[in-house]
């Protein structure tokens, strides 16, 4: 079965009911993986197993977390209600008045959870403005991303899929679209970004993937070709270069490389992390390796610290 509409029917849901920390991970308290950790054992495993097994990362609440869920919740609507009512009624939506609710809404979370402010007011400030424009940009240019022929499968979708020995694969896709005339999926990410991503960001497999394995769970989960089945990471940029001599949009697309090879790669990748993350009892295998590199410890909240001594700077 190529995975037809009634298949995947069951799973149009507009916008499941779902925190970023979802419930499905507590399911059964099985183990369960996620993109994140996948990305951060093949960035080092030790930062891995502090993070995850040790658990003594201290989560940095910021700005850029807040303005990230408030643009997915405000485009996200937008979305709904273009392919679940009219376009028209998707223009009138208050876009500006659903982001400014949505950071208030996201700041309040934030604080809750960490017990303090993510963000200062001015930063606040600064990134609504930069949520208006672009918010402007998109309703100028909304049809050269998302059009008619295309009925929205939904938000949010969850991906809950068994790997082996219990261990399940958690994930949720932020936009789901299919083609009307031709049945091919469309899985989006959506990423804000300051600036958008350059050539190195965008040759960054451990950056791009994500996308790759979502695409191998919906394909199984639905049972969806995967020749069927596109993706493509959705950028809306924060800030333009002032006094470019080049034209520059406040959105980028960027589909990486998803054929057979690259599929290939990322789930081996995948299994190496279950087989060297995991014993045979789905319990943590300690004592992983540190694999210091400039990219991977620049960011590392344990380098140089009691935790690890073999970070570089
Ligand atoms: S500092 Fe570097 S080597 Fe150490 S845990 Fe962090 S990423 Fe790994």
């Amino acid at each position: 079965m190529d995975g037809s509409r009634t298949d995947i029917q069951n799973h149009k849901l507009a916008r499941a009911e779902h925190s970023k920390s979802p419930q499905l991970e507590e399911k059964n308290n099985m183990a369960h993986i996620s993109y994140s950790q996948l990305s951060l054992y093949n960035e080092c495993p030790k930062h891995w197993q502090l993070n995850y097994i040790n658990k003594v990362s201290v989560f940095r609440p910021s700005i850029h977390l807040v303005f990230g869920s408030a643009m997915h919740t405000t485009l996200q609507t937008y979305l709904d209600t273009m392919y679940n009512s009219t376009i028209k009624n998707a223009d009138s939506l208050d876009l500006p008045n659903i982001l400014y609710e949505s950071l208030g809404e996201e700041f309040l979370k934030s604080k809750a959870e960490h017990d303090k402010n993510p963000c200062t007011k001015s930063e606040l400030k600064e990134f609504y403005q930069d949520g208006l424009n672009i918010i402007d940009f998109f309703k100028k240019h909304r049809n050269k991303y998302f059009s008619k022929n295309w009925e929205l499968l939904g938000c949010e979708i969850p991906l809950d899929v068994e790997l082996k020995n219990g261990i399940r694969f958690i994930g949720y896709m932020d936009v789901v679209l299919r083609h009307i005339p031709t049945n091919r999926i469309k899985i989006i990410d959506i990423k804000t970004s300051s600036w958008g991503w350059n050539k190195y960001q965008k040759a960054d497999k451990n950056k791009t993937s994500q996308l790759l394995l979502y695409k191998q769970f919906f394909s199984e989960q639905e049972n969806y070709k995967l020749d069927n089945i596109d993706i493509e990471y959705f950028i809306v940029k924060r800030k333009l270069y002032p006094n470019a001599d080049f034209p520059q949009k406040k959105i980028q697309t960027f589909a990486p490389a998803h054929g057979k090879v690259s599929m290939n790669r990322v789930t081996n990748s995948l299994h190496n992390f279950l087989n060297n993350g995991f014993d045979e009892n789905s319990e943590f295998k300690v004592n992983q390796i540190a694999t210091p590199s400039k990219s991977s410890c620049k960011w590392c909240e344990f380098n140089q610290t009691e935790y690890c001594d073999k970070g570089v700077r």
